[in-house]
């Protein structure tokens, strides 16, 4: 199973949800590294000015997935088929659900102060038997890096949890991911906002009429600037039909 969607030259792995559940909880209980990064429009433009972060999703990671409506219309634009979209969020929670279930320890870094605290409460309401074997909140120096790599590997996790935003969470994991000792190293942005409560999804029916982008909008109109970026993805994916090999 190794199709790609080619988008603006980001190769974006064609995985459903279901199969990027079982391939990551199967990996980390094999103890294979599985570097996962989910990627919505936003990420695939940041990659085209950024070429350490393109570098990152061409080469650096072993999982690029279709977060977004964005990313899915522009798979299936170009002439792939990509069923659906694996949203960071939900694959996020689909993994806890897993790891509960196998014995897997999981770790929370990012956020701000108390929110991956309150991230792992929640995460124990939901699934008692979950192991939330650390967390940390997101705003720290460089020279603290070694310090937490450290605790990271020292809390037995096979499960690392990055929420420090794009893209400083896989830049962050791939400077430490050859000393990280879990297997499975992934971003997922606000999800510990998310999953605490401090920030509330869209409802079911903006995320299914795909108007997810214009709830956050209106939660938090500054991101206004930073969601310039879901227009020009369009019309870049336009001008990149011409070349793409699948259309
Ligand atoms: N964050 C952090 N450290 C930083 C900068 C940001 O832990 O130095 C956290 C921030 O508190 C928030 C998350 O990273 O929880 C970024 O959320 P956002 O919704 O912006 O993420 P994205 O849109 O990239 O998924």
């Amino acid at each position: 199973m190794d199709k790609k969607a080619v988008i603006l030259d980001i190769p974006v792995d064609i995985y459903t949800m279901d199969q990027a559940v079982e391939r990551l909880t199967k990996d980390t209980i094999a103890r294979k590294r599985d570097f996962v990064v989910t990627a919505n429009a936003e990420i695939i433009m940041m990659a085209q000015t950024d070429a350490d972060y393109k570098k990152i999703l061409c080469e650096r990671c072993d999982l690029v997935l279709p977060d977004g409506a964005g990313t899915v219309w522009a798979g299936n634009y170009l002439g792939y088929d990509v069923p659906e979209r694996v949203a960071g969020y939900d694959l996020y929670v689909n993994l806890l659900e897993k790891a509960a279930q196998e014995n897997i320890g999981v770790y929370f870094l990012g956020g701000k102060p108390g929110v991956a605290d309150a991230a792992a409460k929640k995460a124990k309401e939901l699934w008692p038997s979950l192991n939330v074997a650390g967390c940390r909140h997101g705003y720290f120096k460089p020279e603290e890096d070694l310090e937490i790599v450290k605790e990271i590997n020292a809390s037995g996790a096979g499960m690392l949890f990055a929420a420090l935003g794009a893209p400083k969470q896989e830049k962050w994991l791939d400077a430490y991911s050859s000393q990280l000792a879990p297997s499975l190293l992934m971003g997922i942005g606000g999800s510990f906002d998310v999953l605490s409560g401090n920030v509330k999804r869209a409802p079911k029916w903006m995320q299914d009429a795909r108007l997810e982008w214009l709830y956050r909008l209106l939660k938090e109109p500054s991101r206004f600037g930073r969601m310039l970026a879901l227009p020009k993805f369009v019309l870049e994916v336009r001008k990149y039909r011409k070349k793409s090999p699948a259309a």
